[in-house]
């Protein structure tokens, strides 16, 4: 089971971008990864398209390890275990400091 979920806001712990917090994009969980805005900027080589006419390279987010991300409580205003309540549509994220309930993100 997950910590993260699409939307959710999370914080970097590890790596370059550690401190650093986002939007979860995507999430891979075949692969174990994570897609988060404005997180793991990659130059990335294009081919001219009409959006971009004179190709070249534009920055683009790069995914990280799941386990490098942190769920952020919206209480707690910091990066934080979780753990899970309920089953089923029940199921809830709680956090381990001050017990919130961390709502799913909208979709
Ligand atoms: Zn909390």
């Amino acid at each position: 089971m997950l910590d993260v979920k699409r939307n959710d806001t999370v914080l970097v712990i590890s790596g370059d971008d550690k401190g650093k917090r986002g939007r979860v994009l995507r999430i891979f969980p075949e692969r174990g990864r994570v897609l988060v805005e404005g997180v793991n900027y990659i130059w990335r080589h294009v081919r001219p398209s009409q959006k971009n006419p004179q190709g070249g390279r534009v920055q683009k987010e790069s995914t990280l390890a799941i386990s490098n991300v942190m769920l952020v409580c919206s209480e707690c205003n910091a990066g934080r275990k979780v753990t899970h309540s309920g089953t089923g549509r029940e199921r809830v994220r709680v956090c381990r400091q001050c017990g919130h309930v961390i709502a799913a993100p909208g979709r």
